[in-house]
């Protein structure tokens, strides 16, 4: 990313100094330097520039060249980069996520007059949301209790999973909060509404959310392993059955919300679930012991699997079995054709 440019007040050019920017955590990237790393970025984030070639002398007296931009090129550019992003759809917090990261910047670019230029302004407010530190406390929404940050999802978790096996919740719930009632619960605050994308470069992992009580310092590899400490497995994944956002990442959805989502998102004419493959099963099932753990009892969970035709922990294994084994091998689909809406009696 080049860096250091300037701008000309009398033409409104910007010339480039030949510096970089450091990209990345852990960077001070207030100091620039010489291009030393490639990233690796979609080509959606690519805008072609029309630069033209200037001299220009170095801090050393030497004559050498450089680019020259006109002001209203970037600014163009920056406005159609910026609607590439899409900031009006639903998407648009998972399609942020794929800029690279700057930890510490001098960024925005300042004019010789010392105004700042070439950022955006007028934020959409759900990305301009202040997030809480790990040990703050907070309330939660669904019951009276108070936690830290880094405790409430697996705490809202118990409220989801509960109210999805149609157990009674021994927490005294807040008037009025029927949480089986909530489409689409966010697994961070347990509201409906909230946004969260799971963003996987290469073997990085990263989560964007608008929800105020996202936890950004989650393990998710961790959190996706129920353990004693930590039995909630409820986190962000993405769907392989939806088409992938224009950044090329696949679209996200709440662990505990994978039959929501396949009801809402991809149900066949004929009103069935769709075909669900076997690595997506893997990734949503919750075992006997997560759902123990909250005080579901085995016959609630047994109810709940007959029910959907999920299998149990023996069938769910052989599923993980072969999936370690061999990927896409052909025959190994699962099909599962409830419908969605049923009563119980
Ligand atoms: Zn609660
Ligand atoms: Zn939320
Ligand atoms: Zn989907």
């Amino acid at each position: 990313m080049a860096t250091g440019t300037h701008q000309n007040q009398s033409s409104s050019i910007w010339t480039w100094t030949g510096d970089y920017l450091q990209l990345g955590v852990g960077f001070d990237s207030n100091i620039a330097t010489h291009c030393q790393c490639v990233v690796q970025v979609p080509g959606i984030l690519f805008h072609p520039l029309a630069p033209t070639i200037v001299p220009v002398q170095t801090d050393e007296g030497r004559n050498t060249a450089t680019w020259s931009i006109p002001d209203a090129q970037l600014k163009e550019v920056l406005k159609s980069a910026w609607e590439e992003l899409d900031p009006k759809s639903a998407e648009f917090l998972g399609n942020i996520g794929i800029i690279p990261f700057l930890e510490k910047t001098s960024l925005p670019y300042e004019n010789l007059a010392g105004d700042k230029c070439l950022y955006v302004k007028d934020l959409p407010q759900n990305v301009n949301i202040t997030k809480k530190g790990a040990e703050d406390n907070i309330d939660c929404y669904l019951c009276e209790k108070s936690l830290k940050l880094k405790d409430m999802r697996k705490h809202v978790g118990k409220h989801l999973l509960l109210a999805l096996r149609d157990v009674e919740d021994p927490a005294p719930l807040r008037p009025g909060v029927v949480v089986k009632d909530i489409i689409d619960a966010c697994g961070w605050c347990g509201r409906d509404g909230c946004q969260t994308h799971l963003i996987k470069k290469g073997s990085s992992i990263s989560i964007t959310s608008n929800c105020p009580y996202h936890y950004q310092k989650l393990s998710y590899k961790r959190a996706l392993q129920s353990s004693q400490a930590s039995p909630c497995t409820n986190v962000p994944i993405h769907c392989p059955i939806c088409p992938p956002s224009l950044t090329g990442q696949p679209k996200s959805f709440w662990k505990y919300n994978a039959l929501y989502h396949l009801a809402s998102h991809h149900l066949t004419p004929e009103g069935l679930f769709p075909t669900v493959p076997p690595q997506l099963l893997v990734e949503i099932y919750i075992t006997s012991k997560e759902e123990a753990s909250v005080g579901i009892c085995q016959s609630k969970t047994d109810e709940f699997r007959d029910f959907w035709d999920i299998p149990d922990t023996d069938g769910f294994e052989i599923i993980q079995e072969n999936e370690r084994n061999k990927r896409g091998r052909l025959d190994s689909t699962l099909v599962v054709q409830r419908p969605p809406k049923i009563s119980r009696s």
